[in-house]
């Protein structure tokens, strides 16, 4: 910390994102990113056509896309907004509608970006522990008189609660938004944005991140009400008009056009986590239900960190957190087939080597 930085800003701890090796030599299973490349329309969306025009700032209003999102989901255009990754849509959250009088809960055991939002913006945040398996209770959020954000399915844990469930919250939390965020809602998981239209004080958000194969790109985005959404709205004019960049809009576009080379890799990764768990169950491996694209598991023999350690020597990186409720479990993101048995193979080693 140099002498210059804001007091307010001691005491702040970053979010720390998984590792990035730049040289390429990892099976890299520890950031939850799709290993299917963009279908192949989005290269040609991003060729020199676009490129070209990239003197002139994009749209801030980003129609072209909204609309092309309003028309997929069903929704109308001023229900859409657009972020520069779900992470921004969260800091917009936490900016927008949280401060002394209206605190934020979130569970526990959770995105780990949640508790430092709340801290860049000195907000009272009350971390809600789960219940028994990593279960989250929603009663645990109902009539709470705070803002809410609930990842579902949620992470690590790859656990995901009902649209009824959530329901319950937001209906009973009229003076407060609810923020759910589905960043991993396309692995099988149900999307609340069917209640979007009867409740004014939700926020559903998504990202291209994971299903999308678009991680590079950096896009999320939220439905909501045109209230809510007119709120970002103030953030984002605040912060940086211009928070999607050209190519990305454009990349998006075309991944919308084509949707069914996105369900298609989905429905692989599903099998995948099928394959990777029944395997892991043969090798003694406790693994939770999981509706994400990564799966959340503990060996009996080998605690977490000797695991990702062992694994990351041979080759293979996966998550894992000291934080005590979970430093026994490891986060496995579910990659292609031969990813995942190059993952099996290791693991199978280092349980020979452990003995
Ligand atoms: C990956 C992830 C995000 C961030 O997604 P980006 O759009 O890449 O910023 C947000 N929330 C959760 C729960 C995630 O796992």
């Amino acid at each position: 910390m140099s002498r210059y930085l804001s007091a307010r800003f001691a005491d702040l701890e970053a979010y720390v994102p998984g590792e990035q090796p730049q040289d390429m030599q990892y099976v890299k299973l520890n950031t939850n990113e799709s290993p299917f490349p963009p279908a192949p329309a989005v290269l040609k969306a991003i060729g020199a056509e676009e490129a070209g025009r990239l003197n002139l700032y994009p749209d801030p209003e980003c129609r072209v896309l909204r609309q092309k999102l309003a028309e997929h989901y069903g929704v109308r255009l001023e229900n859409i907004f657009l972020a520069n990754g779900s992470d921004e849509l969260l800091n917009f959250f936490f900016m927008a509608f949280c401060d002394q009088e209206r605190p934020v809960a979130f569970p526990e055991v959770s995105y780990g970006f949640y508790p430092v939002y709340a801290c860049l913006y000195r907000l009272p945040y009350t971390e809600i522990p789960l219940r028994e398996g990593f279960r989250l209770d929603i009663s645990d959020y109902c009539g709470i008189h705070k803002n809410i954000v609930i990842a579902n399915p949620n992470a690590p844990t790859g656990r995901a609660v009902s649209v009824s469930e959530i329901e319950e919250a937001v209906r009973t939390n009229p003076d407060h938004v609810v923020m759910v965020d589905e960043a991993y809602i396309d692995f099988g998981g149900e999307s609340c944005l069917p209640l979007v239209e009867k409740y004014p004080n939700l926020l559903v958000c998504q990202t291209f991140s994971k299903f999308r194969s678009l991680a590079g790109g950096r896009l999320g985005f939220a439905f909501g009400s045109p209230e809510l959404i007119g709120d970002l709205d103030k953030m984002k004019y605040s912060t940086n008009s211009y928070n999607v960049n050209r190519l990305t809009m454009a990349a998006a576009a075309a991944t919308i056009e084509n949707d069914q080379y996105y369900v298609d890799n989905s429905r692989k990764i599903q099998e995948n986590r099928a394959y990777t768990t029944a395997a892991l169950d043969k090798l003694g491996f406790e693994t939770l239900p999981s509706l994400a694209n990564f799966i959340f598991t503990r060996c009996k023999s080998v605690d977490g960190g000797t695991l990702y350690r062992a694994l990351k020597a041979k080759g293979v990186l996966v998550r894992h957190w000291d934080k005590p409720s979970i430093a026994d479990w490891c986060r496995v993101t579910i990659g292609s087939r031969e990813q995942m048995d190059v993952f099996l193979a290791k693991v199978r080693e280092i349980l020979e080597e452990v003995g």
